[in-house]
This record gives C-alpha cells, sequence and structure tokens, in this order.
C-alpha cells in the first residue's frame, strides 16, 4: 500500500458497523492503520463489539458503540465519547441506512419518517458532531453512503430514492461550507450489493431476482467491492476530491 493511502494514526468512526457495507469498511480502515469506532443500533450492539473484536485481532485500537442514528441527543454523545476514548476523530463514514419497497400510494407517514430521519437527518447530525470536532481537529474525512438509487431510480422506492439523492447534494453543499477547514466531505454510492438490506422480504413482488441482469458488470456487488472506494475517499490519495460521488455500481447509472 503506498502512503498515500495509509490511515496510520488515524481514527475512524463508522455508523452502521454491525454488518454489511459498514462492517466491511470499518475493517478496511483498521487494515489500513485506523483506530475505528463502529456503531450499531442498542438491540444489535452485540454484533458491532463482534466486528470491534475483529478488528482488535488484527492489533488495531477499536471500539463499539450503541447509536441510534434519528436520535440527534445520541449522536452528539457518541461522537464525544468517540473522541474522548479514542483522542480525535479523522474520518467518519455515515453508513447506516434502511430501505423501503413498498408502493407509493400505500407508503405511511411514520414510514416515510422513518427512512428521513435514518437516511438523511440522522446523517447530517452525524457529519454536523464530527465537523465540530475536525474543525478544532485540522480537518477530516466525512464519507456519506449514497446508492446508485441516489442518481438513478426504481419504482417502489420513492422515500428511498428521495433520502438517497438528497444525501448527495447535502453532501456538496457541506463540502463546499467545510473546504475552508479542510474537512473533506464526499459520496460514496454502492449499486445492489448482497447484504441483508438487498433480501429484506418487501410486500411487492420483487424485481431483484433480475437485479443481476440489470448490472452491466453481470453480477451484483460484493461488500468487498466498495472496500477500496472508501479507503480511497478516507485516505490523503483523495485530497483533491470534495462533494463528488463515487460510484461503484457495476455500471449501473452508466446506461
Ligand atoms: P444492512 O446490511 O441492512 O446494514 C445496515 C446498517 O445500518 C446496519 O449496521 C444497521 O444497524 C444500520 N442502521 C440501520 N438503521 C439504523 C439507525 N436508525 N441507527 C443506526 N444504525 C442503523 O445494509 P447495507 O446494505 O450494508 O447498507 C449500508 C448502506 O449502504 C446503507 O446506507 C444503504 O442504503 C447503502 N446501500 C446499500 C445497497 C445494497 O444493495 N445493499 C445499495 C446501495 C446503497 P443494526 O445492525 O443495528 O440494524
Amino acid at each position: 500500500m503506498t502512503e498515500q493511502f495509509s490511515l496510520e494514526g488515524k481514527v475512524a468512526l463508522v455508523t452502521g458497523a454491525s454488518r454489511g457495507i459498514g462492517k466491511a469498511i470499518a475493517i478496511a480502515l483498521a487494515q489500513a492503520g485506523a483506530a475505528v469506532v463502529g456503531t450499531a443500533r442498542p438491540s444489535n450492539l452485540a454484533l458491532a463489539v463482534r466486528t470491534k473484536e475483529e478488528i482488535e485481532g488484527l492489533g488495531r485500537r477499536a471500539s463499539a458503540a450503541a447509536l441510534d442514528v434519528r436520535s440527534v441527543e445520541e449522536v452528539s454523545r457518541v461522537v464525544d465519547q468517540a473522541v474522548a476514548e479514542l483522542g480525535r476523530l479523522d474520518i467518519l463514514v455515515n453508513n447506516a441506512g434502511i430501505a423501503l419497497v413498498k408502493h407509493s400510494i400505500d407508503v405511511t407517514e411514520e414510514e416515510w419518517d422513518r427512512v428521513m430521519a435514518t437516511n438523511l437527518k440522522g446523517m447530517f447530525f452525524c457529519c454536523q458532531a464530527a465537523a465540530r470536532h475536525m474543525i478544532n481537529n485540522g480537518g477530516g474525512k466525512i464519507i456519506n453512503v449514497s446508492s446508485q438509487l441516489g442518481i438513478s431510480a426504481l419504482p417502489h422506492r420513492a422515500p428511498y430514492c428521495a433520502s438517497k439523492g438528497a444525501v448527495v447534494n447535502m453532501t456538496r453543499s457541506l463540502a463546499l461550507e467545510w473546504a475552508r477547514y479542510k474537512i473533506y466531505v464526499n459520496c460514496l454510492a454502492p449499486g445492489p450489493t448482497k447484504t441483508d438490506m438487498l433480501y429484506e422480504p418487501v410486500s411487492v413482488s420483487r424485481e431483484d431476482a433480475a437485479l443481476p441482469f440489470r448490472v452491466p458488470l453481470g453480477r451484483l456487488m460484493e461488500v468487498e467491492d466498495m472496500v477500496g472506494a472508501a479507503l480511497y475517499l478516507a485516505s490523503p490519495a483523495s485530497d483533491g476530491m470534495i462533494g463528488q460521488t463515487l460510484v461503484v455500481d457495476g455500471g449501473w447509472t452508466a446506461m
């Protein structure tokens, strides 16, 4: 690994590090040298603890925290606690997210609010809490996980597509605002990736069986496909880049 991709001495916080893409990114950041705080919702804290133990097995410092990103108060507390425990915060990966696949005419207000509170509001306040430390710390890297559905769309996913599209443009605004502090804010947009989210039971007949055929590469993404892009965005290798969306979707949005 070249020096440009090294995260030696850095501290990262990854939301939703209990499983899926977040867990893969948390472990990859540790392999590149970072100490990592990984979060999960209180009910799944044991899974975040498992991620922490795997990272410690790599010889890196790690911590696990319970966090529901929908609570602004909890976000602030967990970010402050991470800084107190590991001394600083250099990298934030805003990965926590939920999907909703449902006919739009049946979507309830509660479901709309839950998707937005998790995927958008939670992400904004995680950015804010981290930036408060990064500003005093000489800067940092923020990676907001959007989706190929933040750029293109599918039916039955209006709240999800709205939240992920908003993440792309919120990222641009934050990047412009915080460039002066050397806080580099960018998006990572995965395509359909083999995680629990992709296989959640849904109420509409799924076209997901056909998903691989919509991907020009002819296969679903693996969580490992996200790791190189995340490492690039977290490291000095991407120091010339802010407000951008790095799309890892097997060519979906190229069509
Ligand atoms: P996943 O396996 O379902 O994992 C979702 C993660 O988000 C879990 O760690 C979960 O924590 C966490 N989370 C959910 N709601 C939360 C909340 N309110 N507060 C805190 N954490 C919460 O899904 P994934 O596929 O890895 O998704 C990760 C990100 O990639 C999401 O933002 C998703 O939208 C995006 N993405 C995924 C795909 C895909 O096809 N898989 C495609 C494009 C984008 P718990 O363990 O506590 O539930």
